[in-house]
């Protein structure tokens, strides 16, 4: 164990006594930014991994693996990764997959998944040009909404697809997937769409989530009226 740990050059002892240090002083968890998973995902931009976007991706879904890192390995039958173009301009990223995506192991296959495929059409795009993914990649039994936990546990894959594709715009898809993105609980998606808000220096434009405009179908011009900001925002850049 102690040579392992040598063999990257850190030496075991200061680790334990810099988390005593930090237990003494109070603190239940170490103030790092990905979470559980910071330590073993891949870094890129090192020099230790190569190749471009889409290779990293790939390495990133192998390093993801069985994943059985959450309560929600045990309820599903695939993991849904994302899909679609690894240079995208824009990303879409919903909340969890459902039923449809679980069983085809792809996001967004379902009714929902159709009207989404339809937005991504009406704004002059192909599905395969863009990037779509969920901030959780299990289905919660039932089509629950995330745990807090379980989103605790994955956010760390969306947060590096996303540093990976580096998009110029990102989508998100209803409340959950804004508020774990952006780390903003509070924020209402009724209130926060159509707005603008700062992922990393990437833009980001909440939108109400498929499966409630399948409900609601009267809010879906509110939607595309999101989408058309988007697409003048991409415009305005290929100038
Ligand atoms: N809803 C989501 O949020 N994501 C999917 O992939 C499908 C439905």
């Amino acid at each position: 164990m102690g040579g392992t740990v040598r063999q990257v050059g850190v030496d075991i002892e200061d680790i334990k006594h810099l988390l005593a240090y930090y237990q003494a002083l109070g603190f239940e968890n170490l103030p790092v930014s990905l979470g559980s998973v910071s330590d073993v995902i891949p870094e890129t931009g090192t020099g230790k991994h190569s190749g471009d976007k889409k290779s990293l991706l790939e390495e990133l879904r192998v390093h993801i693996g069985d994943c059985q890192r959450c309560k929600l390995a045990k309820h599903r039958s695939n993991l849904v990764f994302g899909t679609g173009n690894p240079d995208a301009r824009l990303m879409f990223i919903g909340e969890a997959p459902g039923k449809e995506e679980d069983l085809q192991g792809l996001p967004f296959v379902g009714d929902a998944g159709m009207l989404l495929t339809r937005l991504i059409e009406k704004m002059g795009m192909k599905r395969e040009e863009v990037y779509i993914a969920n901030i959780i990649k299990c289905r919660p039994p039932m089509n629950r909404d995330p745990e807090e936990d379980e989103i605790a546990t994955c956010r760390g894959f969306i947060e590096k697809q996303i540093e990976i594709i580096r998009p110029q715009i990102i989508m998100t898809l209803g409340r959950i997937a804004l508020q774990a993105l952006m780390k903003m609980p509070k924020l209402r998606i009724t209130s926060a769409r159509g707005h603008y808000y700062d992922y990393k220096g990437i833009a980001v434009m909440p939108t109400f989530h498929p499966a409630y405009l399948l409900r609601n179908p009267k809010d879906k011009i509110l939607t595309w009226a999101d989408a058309q900001k988007v697409m003048t925002r991409i415009a305005q850049s290929s100038s």
